[in-house]
């Protein structure tokens, strides 16, 4: 872990000459993956991650920013804020990746380089239980940000028993654990559920945002990280969504496929230096909020969320246009259903920041209610967009044909019956089959339970959210108690009169 040789914010080639010469350890169809870069189940995200970054030059003066350290110009992503403007100008930044995506790659870098920002400022409270540990974060975040390197990140156990606690499953190196303490580090045996963007340089190992352990979870509390060829580590990854298709045929599947693999560690070395959180069940429990790590992600969550409500909103009504839909009432009323979806994530981002206040750590923190509401709302919100989009395009949306389709003898067919009112067949083939990809596809199915999921289950976040907000909800309680025992007063006293 080295700055030698950093020289701030990556070009495109950079990362993929640096996925090339230490790819990760991903697995695909049984088979060890040997280059990220050209493998056709994976090449397509990794050319658009190294877009990403070719992209933050473009933007430069809004996308990077000096770093405080060495004065490189490095991602802004790693800011960390200490006024308004300054949180404003990180969302900005955010924005014109997610304007790229579309907001249909959840985990672009600036995601989880949001989370470790937050880790390095809390620095203080990872050292009240270890000096080390508080000291490792800056360090690591230092390394991250001079280097713009990328990570994934994995948080929860597999999916055996959800009706045992870690410590109780059949098997105690189910997920992953400690498996022995060295003067040098740690060994790590078990597995991981999930890590999306495993095309990536590093993975953070945390405690999960939402999931509490109990004590006798112990052996299962740390959070640490470490690049993705570290020996003994594997990923292996889900079937592809796209396993090299054109982007006629995949417009949103062959750029945005970010893949997902549950991780493996077969006793995995992980050095102290690496270390962040070790053992303290209490500690890591409270990690993610107290550091401020979980705000900061969901800044950089409900950005991405703008971004998805305005693609889905320009695509619904792209396609309303193409057959000449718009005169249905109800048709209308799902316009404005996306509009009004757009508007409040707009607002909810607006007040978080707006209402951004400093912390105990001194830096600019967004305000929390909002951000909750969105990311307890968006679960709900994208299920229905993407049902609108099904709803609006029908049977168009399975109707289409394929680049092959369209460069083979039944060409002259496919441009006359497939033709809309204002659009003819070569113009409304793309859109429907874009339409196709947002809302049926596997790319497009796999979209939905990623805003179901990603940030945790979402009845169990309702829980958080209820206990993190009790005694507000209580002071509304007790206005309506006054209101109740104020009628009630009234009708016993005017009982006690006739
Ligand atoms: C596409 C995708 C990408 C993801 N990427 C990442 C990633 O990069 N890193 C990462 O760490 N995680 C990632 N996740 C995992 C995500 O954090 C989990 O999906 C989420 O925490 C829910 O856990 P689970 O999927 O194991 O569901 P489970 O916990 O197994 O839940 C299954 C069902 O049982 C119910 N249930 C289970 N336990 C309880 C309980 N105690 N009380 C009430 N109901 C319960 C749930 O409500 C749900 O209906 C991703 C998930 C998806 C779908």
């Amino acid at each position: 872990m080295s700055n030698e040789n950093a020289s701030g914010a990556r070009r495109g080639s950079q990362v993929l000459q640096r996925l090339r010469e230490r790819p990760p350890a991903l697995w695909y169809a049984g088979e060890p993956v040997k280059d990220v870069t050209t493998h056709p189940a994976l090449r397509g995200g990794v050319q658009t991650l190294a877009h990403l970054y070719d992209l933050q030059w473009e933007h430069e003066a809004v996308m990077l920013y000096a770093s405080p350290t060495t004065g490189h110009k490095v991602s802004r992503a790693f800011m960390m804020p200490r006024t308004h403007e300054e949180l404003a100008s990180i969302s900005r930044a955010m924005k014109v990746w997610e304007d790229y995506t579309h907001g249909m790659m959840g985990r672009v870098p600036d995601y989880i380089s949001r989370a470790m920002t937050g880790y390095a400022a809390g620095a203080p409270f990872l050292a009240e239980a270890d000096p080390r540990f508080g000291a490792n974060a800056v360090r690591y975040y230092e390394y991250l940000r001079e280097n713009d390197l990328c990570l994934t990140h994995t948080l929860i156990p597999p999916q055996a028993n959800r009706a045992a606690s870690l410590a109780k499953q059949a098997d105690p190196f189910l997920a992953a654990r400690i498996k022995e303490e060295t003067d040098a580090g740690i060994v790590i045996r078990g597995c991981r559920m999930l890590a999306t963007l495993p095309i990536s340089d590093e993975i953070m190992v945390f405690p999960s945002t939402v999931l509490r352990a109990t004590e006798e979870d112990a052996p299962y509390a740390f959070g640490f990280s470490i690049p993705n060829d570290t020996p003994g580590l594997r990923f292996i990854c889900r079937e592809s969504v796209d396993y090299g298709r054109s982007h006629f045929d995949h417009p949103l599947g062959s750029r945005f496929e970010e893949m997902d693999a549950v991780v493996v560690f077969d006793d995995v070395f992980v050095p102290w230096e690496s270390v962040f959180l070790y053992r303290d069940v209490a500690r890591c429990n409270q990690a993610y909020a107290r550091t401020g790590a979980v705000v900061h992600m969901t800044h950089q969550v409900v950005v991405k969320n703008i971004a998805k409500c305005e693609f889905m909103l320009g695509l619904a009504s792209l396609l309303v246009n193409a057959i000449g839909a718009e005169i249905f009432q109800h048709i209308q009323e799902k316009l404005a259903e996306l509009w009004v979806n757009l508007t409040v994530m707009k607002a909810l981002l607006r007040a978080a920041e707006v209402d951004a206040a400093l912390d105990e750590w001194g830096i600019m923190r967004p305000a929390w209610d909002p951000l909750d509401a969105a990311r307890n709302l968006f679960p709900r919100l994208y299920p229905r967009m993407v049902e609108i989009i099904q709803q609006i395009g029908a049977s168009g949306l399975v109707a289409m044909p394929t680049e092959r389709d369209l460069q083979g003898p039944l060409a002259e067919d496919i441009k006359r019956y497939y033709q809309a009112a204002r659009a003819d067949a070569i113009d409304r083939i793309p859109l429907f089959r874009l339409a196709w990809d947002a809302s049926l596809s596997a790319f497009g199915s796999r979209q939905v339970l990623y805003e179901r999921f990603f940030f945790g289950d979402p009845v169990r976040m309702a829980g958080a959210l209820v206990a993190g907000h009790n005694s507000q909800i209580q002071q509304y309680a007790e206005k309506v108690r006054a209101f109740v025992l104020a009628g009630r007063d009234e009708a016993f006293a005017a009982a006690s009169r006739s």
